[in-house]
Protein backbone atom coordinates (compact mmCIF):
# COMPACT_ATOMS: atom_id res chain seq x y z
CA UNK A 1 0.00 0.00 0.00
CA UNK A 2 1.06 3.39 -0.79
CA UNK A 3 2.26 5.73 1.80
CA UNK A 4 0.39 9.31 2.37
CA UNK A 5 1.27 11.91 4.70
CA UNK A 6 -2.48 11.15 6.09
CA UNK A 7 -1.49 7.68 7.03
CA UNK A 8 0.20 9.34 10.11
CA UNK A 9 4.43 9.70 10.81
CA UNK A 10 5.08 6.08 11.78
CA UNK A 11 3.71 5.52 8.11
CA UNK A 12 5.44 7.78 6.42
CA UNK A 13 8.65 7.17 7.59
CA UNK A 14 8.16 3.46 7.43
CA UNK A 15 7.99 4.55 3.64
CA UNK A 16 11.76 6.39 3.31
CA UNK A 17 13.29 3.74 5.56
CA UNK A 18 11.93 0.82 2.66
CA UNK A 19 13.11 3.27 -0.14
CA UNK A 20 16.47 3.56 1.70
CA UNK A 21 16.18 6.85 4.06
CA UNK A 22 18.51 7.19 6.92
CA UNK A 23 16.03 8.84 9.66
CA UNK A 24 17.62 11.39 11.62
CA UNK A 25 16.00 13.87 14.48
CA UNK A 26 15.89 16.61 12.27
CA UNK A 27 14.10 14.80 9.41
CA UNK A 28 11.90 13.20 11.94
CA UNK A 29 11.10 16.99 13.25
CA UNK A 30 10.62 17.71 9.34
CA UNK A 31 7.76 14.71 8.77
CA UNK A 32 6.53 15.67 12.21
CA UNK A 33 5.15 18.85 10.83
CA UNK A 34 4.59 17.89 7.95
CA UNK A 35 2.04 15.46 8.75
CA UNK A 36 0.05 18.17 10.73
CA UNK A 37 -0.02 19.98 6.92
CA UNK A 38 -3.75 19.87 5.60
CA UNK A 39 -3.62 22.17 2.49
CA UNK A 40 -0.93 23.70 0.80
CA UNK A 41 2.76 23.26 2.00
CA UNK A 42 5.18 25.90 1.21
CA UNK A 43 8.84 24.87 2.08
CA UNK A 44 9.84 28.42 3.49
CA UNK A 45 7.10 28.92 5.76
CA UNK A 46 7.44 24.68 6.66
CA UNK A 47 11.53 25.65 7.17
CA UNK A 48 10.18 28.32 9.66
CA UNK A 49 7.30 25.85 11.69
CA UNK A 50 10.37 23.26 11.98
CA UNK A 51 12.86 25.60 12.66
CA UNK A 52 10.65 27.46 15.71
CA UNK A 53 10.52 24.23 17.18
CA UNK A 54 14.09 22.70 16.15
CA UNK A 55 16.55 26.05 16.65
CA UNK A 56 19.48 25.59 14.28
CA UNK A 57 17.38 23.49 11.77
CA UNK A 58 18.86 23.13 8.54
CA UNK A 59 16.50 24.61 5.87
CA UNK A 60 18.34 22.02 3.20
CA UNK A 61 16.93 19.08 5.20
CA UNK A 62 12.96 20.24 4.45
CA UNK A 63 14.01 21.07 1.06
CA UNK A 64 15.70 17.80 0.82
CA UNK A 65 12.75 15.58 2.54
CA UNK A 66 10.22 17.24 0.67
CA UNK A 67 12.29 16.32 -2.39
CA UNK A 68 12.65 12.57 -1.23
CA UNK A 69 8.64 12.54 -0.60
CA UNK A 70 8.05 13.99 -3.60
CA UNK A 71 10.32 10.74 -5.51
CA UNK A 72 8.37 8.51 -3.56
CA UNK A 73 4.74 9.65 -4.56
CA UNK A 74 3.47 10.94 -1.20
CA UNK A 75 3.78 14.71 -2.18
CA UNK A 76 3.44 16.35 -5.49
CA UNK A 77 5.02 19.83 -6.63
CA UNK A 78 3.17 22.79 -8.34
CA UNK A 79 4.98 25.85 -10.06
CA UNK A 80 3.86 29.14 -9.19
CA UNK A 81 4.65 32.44 -10.04
CA UNK A 82 6.98 33.24 -6.72
CA UNK A 83 7.82 29.37 -6.09
CA UNK A 84 7.29 25.97 -5.77
CA UNK A 85 4.39 24.62 -3.38
CA UNK A 86 4.33 21.06 -2.51
CA UNK A 87 0.58 19.00 -2.00
CA UNK A 88 -0.22 15.87 -0.59
CA UNK A 89 -0.46 13.26 -4.13
CA UNK A 90 -3.86 12.74 -2.88
CA UNK A 91 -5.27 16.74 -3.03
CA UNK A 92 -3.18 17.81 -6.00
CA UNK A 93 -6.73 17.63 -8.18
CA UNK A 94 -5.97 21.23 -9.15
CA UNK A 95 -4.66 23.96 -11.22
CA UNK A 96 -3.36 27.16 -9.76
CA UNK A 97 -4.21 30.35 -10.96
CA UNK A 98 -1.20 32.44 -10.09
CA UNK A 99 -1.04 36.15 -10.76
CA UNK A 100 2.07 37.33 -11.76
CA UNK A 101 2.19 41.18 -10.02
CA UNK A 102 0.69 40.05 -6.67
CA UNK A 103 1.41 36.87 -6.41
CA UNK A 104 -1.63 35.31 -4.88
CA UNK A 105 -2.69 32.04 -5.87
CA UNK A 106 -6.41 30.83 -6.50
CA UNK A 107 -7.99 27.05 -7.50
CA UNK A 108 -9.71 25.73 -10.11
CA UNK A 109 -10.54 22.07 -10.18
CA UNK A 110 -9.29 19.83 -12.36
CA UNK A 111 -12.44 18.36 -14.01
CA UNK A 112 -13.23 22.08 -14.93
CA UNK A 113 -10.47 21.62 -17.81
CA UNK A 114 -11.80 18.64 -19.05
CA UNK A 115 -12.76 19.93 -22.24
CA UNK A 116 -9.14 21.62 -22.57
CA UNK A 117 -7.82 18.06 -21.82
CA UNK A 118 -10.48 16.50 -24.63
CA UNK A 119 -9.10 19.03 -27.52
CA UNK A 120 -5.47 18.46 -26.32
CA UNK A 121 -6.02 14.71 -26.76
CA UNK A 122 -7.65 14.58 -29.82
CA UNK A 123 -5.66 17.36 -31.95
CA UNK A 124 -2.06 16.45 -30.52
CA UNK A 125 -2.97 12.82 -28.89
CA UNK A 126 -1.22 14.69 -25.89
CA UNK A 127 -2.43 13.89 -22.28
CA UNK A 128 -1.90 17.08 -20.25
CA UNK A 129 -1.16 17.35 -16.54
CA UNK A 130 -2.21 20.87 -16.03
CA UNK A 131 -1.43 20.50 -11.80
CA UNK A 132 2.36 20.84 -12.52
CA UNK A 133 2.36 24.26 -13.51
CA UNK A 134 -0.10 26.99 -12.45
CA UNK A 135 -1.69 29.08 -15.09
CA UNK A 136 0.18 32.70 -14.76
CA UNK A 137 -2.28 35.61 -15.38
CA UNK A 138 -3.38 38.75 -13.49
CA UNK A 139 -6.11 38.07 -10.53
CA UNK A 140 -9.32 39.85 -10.17
CA UNK A 141 -8.38 42.54 -7.74
CA UNK A 142 -5.06 43.53 -9.73
CA UNK A 143 -7.16 44.34 -12.69
CA UNK A 144 -9.18 46.04 -10.18
CA UNK A 145 -6.42 48.23 -9.24
CA UNK A 146 -6.09 51.65 -10.35
CA UNK A 147 -3.10 51.75 -13.15
CA UNK A 148 -0.79 53.81 -10.74
CA UNK A 149 -1.28 51.45 -7.58
CA UNK A 150 0.83 48.74 -10.31
ZN1 LIG B 1 -2.91 23.57 -4.67
ZN1 LIG C 1 -2.96 39.85 -8.16
ZN1 LIG D 1 8.31 20.47 -11.48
Amino acid sequence: MKAELSSGLEAVIEALRIAGCRITPQRRAVLAELVEQRGHINPAELSEQVAEKLPGMNAATVYRTLWLLDELGILTHTHLEDGVMYHQSERADHVHLSCSRCGSSEVLEAKDLTPLARLMQQRHGFAPDFTHFAIGGVCARCRAAPEKMR
